[in-house]
């Protein structure tokens, strides 16, 4: 068994998480109570630490420091930070190692009760990839499925939250895996945007939107459609005719057609992408800012970019009723974008909490797993009779 390494000042402390862990059956155990101390014990030879349980607010070098630390020296030692700090604080620094590329398992509030740090344990023994990017596929594979049309494209509803009315869907991509199944976007997007191919997969889910509105208004399902595009669109010349060429063959009103940018995306390069949101703008198209609120820039998109509607990140949204902080983010992110005459929409509305607040803060569109999940058209025929149902006891 490996050894499991406490760092902690407090002597003790360090000795009451000993026989918290002795009681839990672990035995090999390392107490140190300084940094410098526990980088020795890492770096001696013959030691094997599998597990770090780090303390944050210690003098001199902090837990944060620490984890700064072991990032430069690439550690791949999993951490669970036990803190007696409150629990955003504990959050923050959780989420700083995990940018570090450092697994951080989990944190444990002091003072420490064996079920909780269990809990945490029981990652570190069937070890689960915690907080890890998710794996991206090769851009060869990416490549050869754009080509052999294994994309296929889900839709999650939006509602109008003043009347509970259907007005339109998000596009969301699936990638249909001869092997692996259903492969979700986090783990080809980043790689198609890297490789050069987000271009001919941005075209392919817009047109199969598009050809997917024209046949619901067939049915006399007048729906919006948002497609999610890439800065790498935007950047290019020829993006803005393309997407005019499209809205023309799917007799889909521009105005019906909302293209999402995240800010993320947005900040590298903004310059290239004015001409390109102006033409589409001057057409009328819808142009919204996705996951607004977790970029770094989200003041200055709006000062630049002629946009004229605003997601507010379902991280801020779920919870948002409970949480003053989250609260006050999303009521102020509202206010901002009713001032500048912008529609706003909320994501990650997942129970009825959540859409009840929204409702109270007057947010005009809403989105989220509690209204409907992404689904395929067949699945949103069904999903369309059920909300029927379901519409009348949330908007009485
Ligand atoms: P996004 O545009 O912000 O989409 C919302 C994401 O939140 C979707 O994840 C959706 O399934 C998920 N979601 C919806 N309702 C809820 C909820 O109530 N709770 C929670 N926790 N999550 C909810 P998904 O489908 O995995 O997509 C992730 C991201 O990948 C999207 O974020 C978007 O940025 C990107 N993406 C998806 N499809 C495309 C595409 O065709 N092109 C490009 N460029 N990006 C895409
Ligand atoms: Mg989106
Ligand atoms: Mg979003």
């Amino acid at each position: 068994m490996t050894e499991i390494l406490l760092l902690d000042d407090d002597p003790l402390q360090l000795k009451m998480l000993a026989r918290t862990l002795n009681g839990l059956g672990y035995t090999k155990l390392i107490g140190c109570n300084t940094a410098a101390a526990a980088l020795a014990a890492l770096a001696a030879p013959g030691r094997d630490v599998g597990l770090i349980l780090l303390d944050l607010n210690m003098p001199g070098v902090d837990g944060v420091a620490f984890l700064r630390l072991l990032a430069e020296r690439r550690a791949e030692v999993p951490v669970i930070l036990v803190s007696g700090e409150d629990e955003r604080l504990i959050e923050t620094a959780a989420r700083f190692g995990a940018s570090q590329h450092l697994t951080i398992l989990g944190t444990v509030p002091k003072p420490v009760w064996p079920a909780e740090l269990r809990a945490v344990l029981d990652r570190w023994e069937s070890p689960a990839p915690v907080n890890a990017p998710p794996a991206q596929y090769p851009a060869e594979e990416v490549a050869r499925a754009i080509l052999h049309g294994e994309f296929l494209p889900h839709y999650q509803p939006t509602i109008d939250l003043a009347t509970g009315a259907l007005v339109g869907v998000e596009t969301l991509v699936r990638w249909k895996h001869p092997q692996h199944g259903i492969i979700m976007p986090a783990q080809f997007i980043a790689v198609a945007e890297e490789r050069g191919l987000i271009r001919d997969l941005t075209r392919l889910v817009l047109r199969a939107a598009l050809t997917q509105g024209k046949a619901w208004r067939q049915e006399g399902l007048e729906l919006a459609v948002a497609v999610n595009v890439s800065m790498d669109d935007l950047a290019r010349t020829d993006f803005a005719d393309y997407v005019f060429a499209e809205l023309e063959r799917s007799g889909v009103p521009p105005r019906d057609l909302i293209l999402e940018v995240t800010e993320q995306r947005f900040a590298t390069n903004p310059d290239a992408a004015l001409a390109t949101v102006s033409r589409l703008r001057l057409r009328r198209v819808t142009m919204s800012i996705d996951d607004f609120g977790t970029g770094t820039s989200s003041l200055a998109q709006l000062r630049d970019l002629p946009f004229n509607e605003v997601k507010v990140d379902g991280s801020f949204v779920h919870g948002a009723g409970s949480n003053p902080i989250l609260g006050a983010i999303v009521t102020s992110s509202l206010d901002l974008a009713r001032r500048i005459g912008m529609r706003t929409v909320a994501e990650g509305v997942e129970d009825a909490a959540d859409l009840a607040w929204l409702r109270l803060h007057a947010c005009d569109l809403a989105q989220g797993y509690f209204i409907g999940r992404p689904m395929s058209a067949e699945a949103f025929a069904v999903w369309r009779t059920e909300w029927a149902a379901r519409q009348p006891s949330l908007f009485s």
